[in-house]
């Protein structure tokens, strides 16, 4: 087994700490998000032999090298397997570009893939270790229902999730409430802000310290991590058509997915350029374009509402990785390598018009479906072949995330093409099932209560 590898804090002022202490941790001590020391680098030729294997099992080969032996092999073989047990489709629109579909898990969205994994290890050191956690997550939509169907039923683990209680959709809601047993969910009469920042003030609360409060937000490296996993799976399944490179478009809003894709290039994919992809919510577009940067504030409300980020949380990471830092306010103090930062990546912001026209337009030519976060994928992978030069396209791979199933969308999909997708048979069947869900005030005491009654 390689050395094992150490989680440093991006404000570089806490101690590094070993896969366990970062995963429970998830903000480090001094406010900065965990990073790993060093990547480990998987070979071509074994990336090349993934080809043959099943996206739980390329999971297991990935992970292992982060976690190393801090989990028993054959224990994280068999959570990889329970965690993956849905399909991942490439669709071929053109020649060499693609679709890959993240939308098949038990929510419809990409998120699944972070959040099952990340419940199967927090659950195993909680059960290993005997631990009592509780997971306290502020969620605008699809987090939300991600982790709690990941964590659902966990034995140690209870979970307490808010929402806006007029600000989620009627299947987002659906998809939290109708779980029940450890999944405890509260609607709350606030914004999403507000959410958050009741949450961050039971983190920070000296008299629910005795209870283990975990996040289970995009931060933790263990959503991190996780959502490397696919961008190996997409390769090695297209790769043996001989092409040089591969690029990716990733519909960005926490830009989370894009960091899993920057850390599979650091370790070895073949990754000739990620090409960001925005909606409105245009700060890092600029950014990359000035080398300033500005929040969008307050975030522009668009149709691929899970992108309406306008300071995304994992920024802090991208700069890291380009020799930069900045701080959790979005105050750079030390500017990155704009220079590689550049060859690496390109970003480009998607209008709603042309997302729509994006909807439209591949339901037209091609007979595909996608929601609005993957036409905007879709939209500026178009828009970075249209300027870049035209060297390295015909022997490239160029694949589009969809990160969200069309049905997700049903007026959106309505208003632009006239068909509303049929539900997945995972979101069609909580249709009628009864809700469990508490009403609460904007009151921070009120919530206390609830946790501490939770825990007696
Ligand atoms: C969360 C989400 C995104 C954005 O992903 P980030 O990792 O935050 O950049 C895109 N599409 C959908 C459907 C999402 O739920």
């Amino acid at each position: 087994m390689n050395k094992p590898i150490k989680y440093y804090s991006t404000n570089l002022k806490s101690p590094a700490v070993n896969f366990r202490q970062a995963l429970l941790n998830g903000l480090a001590p001094d406010g900065g998000l965990y990073m790993p020391s060093s990547v480990p680098h998987i070979s071509r030729q074994r990336i090349h032999d993934y080809r043959g294997l099943e996206y739980h099992e390329i999971a297991y080969d990935i992970l292992m090298h982060f976690i190393g032996d801090e989990i028993e092999g054959s224990k994280l073989k068999s959570l990889c397997r329970d965690a993956y047990d849905f399909e991942v489709p490439l669709e071929k629109l053109e020649d060499n570009k693609y679709i890959m579909r993240l939308d098949r898990g038990p929510t419809a969205s990409f998120k699944d893939f972070a959040a099952r994994m990340m419940a199967r290890l927090m659950n195993h050191y909680a059960s290993a270790e005997g631990l009592r956690l509780t997971i306290l997550t502020a969620t605008s939509g699809d987090t939300g229902s991600a982790v709690a169907s990941a964590f659902r039923g966990s034995e140690n683990i209870d979970v307490v999730i808010l929402y806006p209680r007029d600000e989620v959709s009627a299947i987002q809601r659906k998809q939290m409430t109708t779980l029940s047993g450890n999944i405890h969910v509260i609607a709350l009469d606030g914004k999403f802000d507000h959410c958050q920042d009741l949450v961050k003030k039971a983190f920070t609360d000296p008299s629910l310290s005795h209870i283990s409060l975990s996040s289970a937000n995009s931060i933790n490296i263990g959503r991190l991590i996780p959502q490397s996993i696919y961008y190996f799976y997409a390769w090695s399944g297209l790769c043996e058509n001989g092409y040089d490179k591969v690029c990716f478009s990733v519909p960005s809003g926490n830009f989370g997915n894009l960091m899993g894709g920057l850390i599979a290039r650091e370790m070895g994919l073949p990754v000739r350029r990620f090409i960001i992809s925005t909606n409105s919510n245009d700060e890092v577009p600029r950014f990359m374009q000035t080398g300033i940067y500005e929040p969008v504030s307050p975030s522009i409300d668009c149709i691929s509402s899970a992108m309406n980020v306008g300071h995304p949380s994992n920024l802090a990471r991208i700069i890291a990785l380009y020799e930069g830092i900045m701080d959790e306010k979005g105050c750079l103090q030390k500017q990155p390598r704009m220079d590689r930062l550049k060859s690496d990546l390109s970003a480009v912001s998607i209008s709603e018009e042309e997302t729509r026209n994006t909807i439209a337009g591949c339901h037209k030519n091609y007979g595909v479906l996608l929601e609005p976060h993957g036409a905007v994928a879709w939209k500026g992978m178009d828009k970075y072949l249209e300027n870049a030069d035209q060297e390295n396209h015909d022997r490239d791979l160029f694949i589009a995330l969809e990160t969200a199933h069309p049905a997700k969308f049903p007026e959106e999909l309505i208003r632009t093409i006239g068909i509303a997708p049929a539900l997945p048979e995972s979101l069609a069947s909580i249709e009628n099932l009864p809700e469990y869900c508490v009403e609460m005030k904007n009151e921070y005491d009120v919530l206390k209560e609830f946790i501490l009654e939770l825990k007696k």
